[in-house]
């Protein structure tokens, strides 16, 4: 695993892993890679002495907090919604269905559903 820093064409610095400097190259050459602040496709390496993985170099990391201002607002924004509506679970399909249909007097709902899951039900 190699680490680098990566950064956009509009200044978003950001790091990322790769299994290794091909998989990087492989990924920058196909524009698989993108800013997660602005979504640019052109990405660059920033300046930095690149980083090996092994069990003496890796460093404890907190999940718990947010790590960027990017996952703060994430994180802020779930919890709005989180405690502005109504989680439905597993009768997601059934109640947005009624919601649109106008049977629901649910004014917002979410669900911890994943997408792959929400199309199966
Ligand atoms: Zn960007």
């Amino acid at each position: 695993m190699i680490h680098y820093n990566l950064k956009c064409n509009n200044d978003h610095t950001f790091n990322s892993w790769f299994d290794s400097v091909d998989a990087f190259d492989k990924l920058e050459k196909t524009k698989m890679l993108s800013c997660p602040v602005c979504g640019s496709d052109e990405i660059k390496r920033a300046i930095m002495s690149p980083q090996v993985s092994s069990s003496k170099t890796k460093q404890a990391v907190s999940l718990s907090k947010p790590a960027s201002e990017i996952e703060k607002k994430i994180s802020d924004a779930r919890k709005k919604i989180e405690s502005e509506s109504e989680n439905v679970g597993k009768n997601f399909a059934t109640e947005a269905r009624a919601m649109h249909e106008g049977d629901s007097p649910v004014p917002v709902s979410y669900t911890h559903l994943t997408l792959p899951t929400i199309y199966s039900v």
